[in-house]
């Protein structure tokens, strides 16, 4: 059992970066500051930056277009196609495959309020799922799909912590458990279709949100068993409103189209995103120069309308 990722190899210059938003709405100020990020961080180290549609979900109409017009009003360039996940299910499909053929899959069959309830029962270790089905007999599993039980699919992990490497975070010990692979409906689960692309992508440096670092361990850990290579990961602060909750639509003027509607110019957007890093820049090119990941805060940003064209918040 290896505890932590594999020591980085030498960068080469297929390596890259990387953005892959859920094409659920329009970006948000947040979602288009971690973007800025995540391209400051693969330019500035020479690296190819991609886009990913996380679109295993179905995809709201319209919005992939939006996103995509967004990233580029601020600056943003990709190389490549933009990836969509939805195109790729047989590279998961294979995934599964090769650690099912490794005795590393098991059906579970538990409902979300079972494992809810499993999981608060006196020493059961926090958030990880308890293994309810790990010792299902075949014929368990036959009387549970005759009531009509869905099965979703899940690893058989033998790790309870693995450590990541983190720009902002440092070396970073979390819990891994039997993470879900594909769902009951049959979808692959994010955290496998991450790690399978990560890797088919050639990405080494993942910039996301950090409400995704406690999951990073996981996918880590998965990319081991895979025998792929595990990414070096830069977790970046949030934007909350002023009541600290995570920013959404219903704190106002949070897109770029409500923003634009309201006469600021992507230019005043990069600005305020800039601003809020500790940098003076209006453009997403302005920052490269300058950039240092050592001076990024590591506190949430804190959206209370300061700076910021406000429409009257919605009730
Ligand atoms: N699609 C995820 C999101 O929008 C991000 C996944 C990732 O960067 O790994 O939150």
């Amino acid at each position: 059992m290896r505890l932590s990722s594999r020591p980085s190899r030498a960068r080469t210059e297929l390596d890259a970066g990387r953005y892959a938003p859920t094409p659920s709405g329009d970006l948000h100020l947040g979602n288009l500051r971690t973007a800025l990020l995540a391209w400051v961080f693969a330019r500035s180290t020479g690296r190819r930056f991609l886009l990913r549609m996380d679109d295993l979900d179905p995809a709201r109409t319209g919005a992939e277009a939006r996103q995509l017009a967004d990233l580029a009003a601020i600056g943003l360039d990709w190389d490549g196609p933009v990836v969509r996940q939805s195109e790729r299910l047989p590279h998961y499909q294979a995934a599964i495959d090769r650690l099912t053929a490794a005795d590393r899959t098991y059906e579970c069959f538990c409902t979300r309020r079972e494992i809810q309830q499993a999981a608060t029962a006196p020493h059961a270790p926090m958030g990880a799922y308890p293994g309810t089905c790990r010792t299902l007999t075949e014929s368990d599993r036959a009387e549970l799909r005759a009531q009509g039980r869905q099965a979703a699919l899940r690893l058989r992990s033998t790790a309870t912590e693995f450590v990541i490497f983190d720009y902002l975070h440092g070396y970073y010990r979390g819990q891994v458990d039997d993470v879900v692979l594909r769902r009951g409906d049959g979808i692959p689960a994010y955290n496998l279709a991450v790690v399978v692309d990560d890797a088919a992508q050639g990405v080494d440096q993942v910039v996301r949100g950090d409400d995704l670092l406690s999951s990073t361990p996981r996918q880590a850990y998965l990319a081991t068993l895979l025998d792929l290579p595990v990414p070096r990961y830069a977790h970046v602060p949030l934007v909350l409103n002023a009541e600290g909750q995570r920013l959404a639509k219903r704190d106002g003027a949070v897109t770029m189209a409500d923003q634009l509607a309201l006469g600021s110019t992507p230019e005043q957007i990069v600005a305020l995103l800039a601003d809020s890093l500790g940098y003076t820049a209006t453009t997403a090119a302005g920052l490269l120069d300058s950039f240092d990941p050592a001076h990024l805060p590591h506190e949430p940003w804190i959206l209370d309308g300061n700076g910021l064209l406000q429409r009257s918040r919605c009730p």
